[in-house]
């Protein structure tokens, strides 16, 4: 009996192997580096002085050439002074390129003249994909819900902290996104994934998101492109951007 059992899981792990063997794991597999093997690539040499030299600028504090609207044409946002602001009422940009697995850089300023409250108070928001967002908001002494403050993956995940300066007070969020991954059939096979830090402290770290952003409802995920345009909210608020680069991880 514990014969057989043994040589089935012999067996089992046999077939679980050559499994392995035949994915696309098995090249990895055969190219396991020695340790301090000198023959190993060296990671690329990449400069960070400001803006790391080998990221794409989206925003430079000049022009909006990598934007346009979310509704199609130019984006209608007003640049001046070496930032661009909402302009109400006049809709989402989103990035002219597509990006998919990716880090993301920006710096975002909530209106130093505080108006209104709760959700109401320098809201929009980051959109990875255009559908994924990581909320903006002025969340220095305004109450809201948990799961829609600054550094909330909006409807999902509160941040685990709150770091946010008073408004009108230049802020940052860094971004680590990893996309969905559906397979042929349009099943989800690998939620998407994201890690931040807000003004340079750990947020979110590596979490799983439930699906697209939807409000007053659950998530959901349906298939989709596997790269797809960066938005920003215009969410009536004249909310701040400067300083916007991100660097391809796919
Ligand atoms: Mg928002």
């Amino acid at each position: 009996m514990r014969r057989a059992r043994g040589s089935s899981m012999g067996m089992i792990r046999l077939l679980a192997l050559s499994a392995v063997l035949a994915s696309p794991l098995a090249a990895q597999i055969a190219r396991q580096w020695e340790v301090h093997d000198t023959l190993r690539p060296r990671p690329p040499i990449v400069s960070a002085r400001g803006v790391p030299s080998d990221a794409m600028v989206l925003f430079d504090g000049r022009d909006l050439s990598e934007w346009r609207s979310g509704q199609g044409g130019p984006a209608r946002w007003r640049v001046r002074d070496g930032y661009v602001e909402v302009v109400p009422g006049s809709g989402d940009i989103e990035t002219a390129r597509r990006f998919g697995d990716v880090q993301v850089h920006i710096e975002w300023a909530t209106p130093a003249e505080v108006n209104g409250e709760g959700q109401g108070r320098g809201n929009s928001g980051v959109f990875l994909m255009g559908m994924y967002e990581l909320q903006i908001l002025d969340s220095y002494g305004n109450r809201t819900y948990a799961d829609g403050q600054a550094g909330a993956i909006y409807g999902q995940h509160p941040p685990l902290v709150n770091v946010s300066r008073p408004p009108g007070e230049w802020q940052t969020y860094d971004i680590v996104f990893r996309r969905p991954r559906f397979d042929s059939t349009g099943a989800l096979t690998s939620p998407a994934r994201m890690t931040v830090l807000h003004n340079g402290v750990l947020v979110h770290h590596n979490i799983e998101l439930l699906g697209a952003t939807a409000n007053m409802r659950r998530a959901v995920y349906t298939a989709h492109a596997d790269r797809l345009p960066i938005k920003l909210q215009d969410h009536g608020n004249r909310t701040r951007f400067r300083n916007i680069w991100v660097r391809k991880i796919d």
